[in-house]
């Protein structure tokens, strides 16, 4: 009886919720690195788990200080241990608009130092697969690991080149709030600023929104893990994120200013370097752009991952898809499936391939060129 009245109470309350629910409101997810049985990267004075808390709670204060519609919820609160793909359920449950995973790096080579934002993607070096690999071994730690993350092996550099395809759908936002919040360290913090990169870690593969992962620092250190410690240092690391959060917050809503159609791909730390000598080799390699079918000039596809280093188009690497293709945009691989003239039926192929690829969406050509879906509705009179 009373789960009876709970519920026909609650339910309209509810409704009313998701009805009073503006679009302009976001939910943010901080992700605390570890927790509990797992200590992170460990220093001579401290551990990773606590001073990423220090600071998950410090950010999360700042935002709700300047915002009243900002939802900030914490993966962890205190000391506990969360295993990987809750704190990714979380985020997906809460449909969160941003996830800030907050970690702090460990290395062997102890002079190593300075901060680094990663988006999910292929690594394109050594260092930043070591990173991803130190960060995605805590999973050793949870039970039933192998059926949970689908036999992947973080010892493995195989496993982290496979599954870092199926990266990002919002790649673009993702390295959008990298950028700020580099910008930001760059601007508050005495740390070397070592950029934005790319690595496939598995909390950010998981997530289906912009996603970013952290690294404020090196705990192995000793001149930064004394100045992690400091609550002053702690707390200019939560104010340059919050600072880059509300930048992005501006551009989440400002309606006018499509970030997912923006492409911030040049500011990945290890291809502004190797691009110089990279982008001419793209611009000359023959690509397979699938041209469009003639009778229609609108063609609808469903882009199921994007890449920032070419991928063969074979089904093992996409979930045993066939007939995977290929598209280069702003020096980012896209892989599509299907194609199609009609618009009903491109959305009843993404809805199939939802199952395999939860943040596939459709995208539109003319005449080969992209163009946006309003713009091609608009030409083929679709509501
Ligand atoms: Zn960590």
């Amino acid at each position: 009886m009373c789960v009876l009245l709970a519920f026909i109470f609650l339910f309209p309350i509810f409704i009313h919720a998701k009805e009073s629910n503006s679009p302009k409101e976001m939910t943010v997810v901080i992700d605390p690195g570890h927790g509990g049985k797992d200590p992170g990267a460990v220093g001579r004075i401290s551990k990773e788990k606590d001073i990423v808390l220090e600071i998950a709670i410090l950010l999360r204060d700042f935002i709700n200080n300047a915002y009243n519609d900002v939802n900030v919820i914490l993966t962890r609160e205190d000391d506990s241990f969360v295993e990987l793909f809750k704190r990714a359920e979380i985020a997906n449950k809460n449909n969160a608009d941003l996830f800030i995973s907050l970690h702090i790096n460990g290395s062997s080579n102890r002079r190593a130092n300075g901060t680094e934002t990663f988006v999910m993607g292929l690594h394109t070096s050594k260092e930043n697969l070591e990173v991803a690999k130190k960060e995605n071994a805590v999973i050793l730690k949870e039970e039933d690991y192998e059926d949970r993350y689908g036999g992947f092996d973080p010892n493995d550099p195989e496993s982290h080149i496979i599954f870092s395809l199926f990266q990002d759908a919002h790649l673009n936002q993702s390295l959008f709030m990298s950028q700020l919040v580099q910008e930001n360290f760059a601007n508050k913090l005495p740390l070397t600023n070592r950029g934005v990169k790319q690595a496939g870690f598995l909390v950010l593969w998981q997530t289906t929104m912009p996603s970013v992962l952290v690294e404020a620092g090196f705990i192995s250190n000793a001149e930064e893990e004394k100045l992690l410690n400091t609550s002053e240092t702690q707390e200019k690391i939560a104010y340059s994120i919050f600072n880059a959060f509300s930048k992005y917050r501006k551009y989440y809503q400002d309606d006018d200013i499509d970030i997912a159609e923006k492409d911030f791909s040049e500011i990945l730390a290890d291809e502004a370097s190797a691009s110089k000598t990279t982008q001419t080799s793209i611009e000359k390699e023959n690509i397979s752009v699938t041209e469009p079918k003639s009778e229609s000039s609108i063609i609808f596809k469903v882009q199921i991952a994007t890449s920032s280093r070419k991928i063969e188009t074979i089904p093992q690497n996409f979930k045993s898809h066939k007939n995977v293709e290929v598209y280069l945009l702003d020096n980012i691989y896209r892989y599509t499936i299907g194609t199609e003239t009609n618009y009903d039926k491109i959305l009843q192929l993404r809805s199939d391939l939802s199952k395999d690829f939860p943040d596939c969406f459709v995208v539109a050509f003319k005449n080969g060129e992209r163009i946006s879906i309003q713009e091609a509705k608009k030409e083929l009179n679709i509501k």
